[in-house]
């Protein structure tokens, strides 16, 4: 599989290391961070309450996720200028993402949104449960129709 360099897109494979374990998400939401290039940054160390995030010195290292100390509270996704962290959750018996969303008008609980993956193809179709506020960005908690798209949704548009 083609490196996200070549691509543009990070993959699966690009994240190795990265993600939490189906088990870690079987107990309660986890964020993933996918943010992999050395860049200055690092809002997402300083807002975490419970120091899960570390990015340390330099200030260009990649972050990198305490997945048990992580409670999936989403502070950490409002925060991100890159809209690179998500929360995953496999927790109540379905798959649940939950999406950094600047959009206009914010979908709401109950309506049916089409997932888009990384590089904006479509994935079939999902329902909103929850939507809220985290600083400056909405957040929007999406039920998948199966697993695997845990791993592949990434944005969320309204259906034409
Ligand atoms: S979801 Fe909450 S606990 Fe987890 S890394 Fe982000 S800010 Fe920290
Ligand atoms: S705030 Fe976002 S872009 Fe900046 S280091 Fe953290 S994950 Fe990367």
């Amino acid at each position: 599989m083609a490196s996200f360099r070549e691509t543009g897109v990070l993959s699966s494979q690009d994240l190795a290391g990265r993600l939490p374990s189906p088990e870690r998400l079987g107990r309660g939401p986890c964020a993933l961070i996918e943010c992999v290039e050395e860049i200055p940054c690092n809002p997402c160390e300083d807002a975490c309450p419970v120091g899960a995030i570390s990015v340390g010195d330099p200030i260009t290292n990649p972050p990198v996720l305490d997945f048990e100390r992580c409670t999936g509270c989403g502070t950490c996704l409002g925060v991100c200028p890159g809209l690179a962290i998500f929360l995953l959750d496999l927790s109540s018996g379905t798959a649940k993402v939950t999406l950094p969303h600047e959009l206009l008008p914010v979908p709401q609980p109950g309506e049916e949104v089409e997932l888009l993956s990384r590089a904006g193809e479509p994935l079939g179709r999902g329902t909103v449960v929850r939507t809220r506020r985290a600083e400056t960005t909405w957040l929007v908690t999406v039920e998948l129709p199966g697993e695997g798209l845990l791993w592949e949704v990434r944005a969320i548009r309204r259906p034409l």
